[in-house]
């Protein structure tokens, strides 16, 4: 079918482009998009992925079509996407399909496992798939795995960003950190994971909530989302800031940021027993961090996609969000998918922490 696609260009912009999409397979669904957000990790794949490929990660919208093997989705369903996995590999089996043994040849190579892509513009295939979705397109072809069905009330304008970094941000909570309410717990990086890592935190109850950043207005809504304390980390050493919030240390830490001195601080920080989530992607750098600080019992621990089956977390922070305890919706400004190299600027630039395109 004909459809348009916001294909980047070799200036390593955006561009509408007609394209040409495949009906979906047997175990494939085509979504109509009602809305997709844009985050970091598309802005980086964009300048050094080839001319024509179709990135977006964070769709969300209506079940046109289904293929013949799929179960559970029908025409017209609202749905969310999120990253796809095998289904069949140890970690799929045991329900922690992130960690897919074929998770970055399903998400990153552009093509399905064979190979092929549903998607070309003037009759060349093009990187697809991109995270299971290419969604800054008007229609997708995804694996059914990717698709999470919403129920009806689902607002898909504010739903959509839920399959990637707000799952990761409120994952690494939920599923790694885990805080109770006498925690301790510290966030740094107040992006769009960061925020949601200290929503979840007040939503579990967390009474100490630190974000620490380097942008005031970051910070400020960092406060307005549930943060009890906030940090501007370039006024001095972090960790003796936050030892002079929480004498024993903090019971958990999620870093967002990806730098090696960040998690390095993230890690020291923490109390004898405390966890440390790494979630943020950065330079291939070694962390440093001196041998009795983990010999005490602490934890550190990579985090892919907040260990989420999305099928079950999507859902459940949606309940979360209609009930005010996730308000995410103050993070997101919405521009016209046309308009996406102006919302690409505005999240560059840090105007914004989640510009979401609507069809
Ligand atoms: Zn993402
Ligand atoms: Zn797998």
């Amino acid at each position: 079918m004909d459809i348009t696609v916001a294909a980047v260009t070799e200036e390593k912009t955006f561009e509408l482009r007609p394209a040409q999409l495949e009906e979906p397979r047997a175990d494939e669904v085509l979504v109509r998009l009602s809305a997709v957000g844009i985050c970091a990790t598309d802005l980086h794949f964009s300048t050094f992925l080839p001319t024509n490929a179709v990135l977006g990660h964070e769709g969300a919208g209506v079940v046109e079509a289904v293929g013949a093997g799929v179960s559970g989705v029908e025409v017209g369903d609202q749905v969310a996407l999120a990253f796809t996995s095998c289904g069949v590999c140890k970690q799929c089996r045991t329900a922690s399909p992130s960690y897919c043994a074929q998770f970055d040849a399903l998400n990153f190579a552009g093509a399905r496992a064979d190979g092929s892509s549903a998607l070309s513009i003037d009759g060349q295939p093009v990187y697809g798939h991109f995270l299971g979705q290419s969604a800054f397109a008007t229609h997708a072809v995804v694996n059914v795995r990717s698709i999470v069905t919403l129920p009806d009330t689902a607002d898909l304008r504010t739903v959509a960003p839920f399959g990637c970094g707000f799952m990761t941000g409120a994952g690494a909570i939920l599923h790694t950190v885990k805080p109770g309410p006498e925690s301790a717990v510290a966030v740094f990086g107040a992006g769009a994971v960061g925020l949601s890592s200290v929503m979840t935190a007040a939503a579990a109850g967390a009474q100490t909530i630190i974000a620490v950043d380097v942008s005031p207005s970051r910070l400020q809504t960092a406060q307005e989302v549930g943060a009890t304390h906030v940090l501007d980390s370039r006024e001095g050493d972090i960790v003796e800031r936050i030892r002079a919030i929480v004498p024993d240390g903090l019971d958990g830490s999620v870093d967002t940021t990806g730098r090696a001195d960040v998690v390095k601080a993230a890690v020291t920080a923490l109390h004898t027993r405390g966890t440390c989530a790494v979630v943020g992607v950065g330079p291939s750098e070694n962390v440093e961090i001196e041998w009795r600080t983990l010999l005490n019992g602490r934890t550190v621990t990579g985090v892919i996609s907040g260990s989420a089956v999305p099928q079950v977390l999507v859902p459940q922070l949606l309940e979360w969000q209609q009930a005010g305890r996730f308000p995410v919706e103050k993070l997101m400004a919405h521009y016209a998918f046309a308009d996406i190299n102006e919302a690409a600027a505005a999240t560059k630039r840090g105007d914004v922490v989640k510009a979401v395109l609507t069809f």
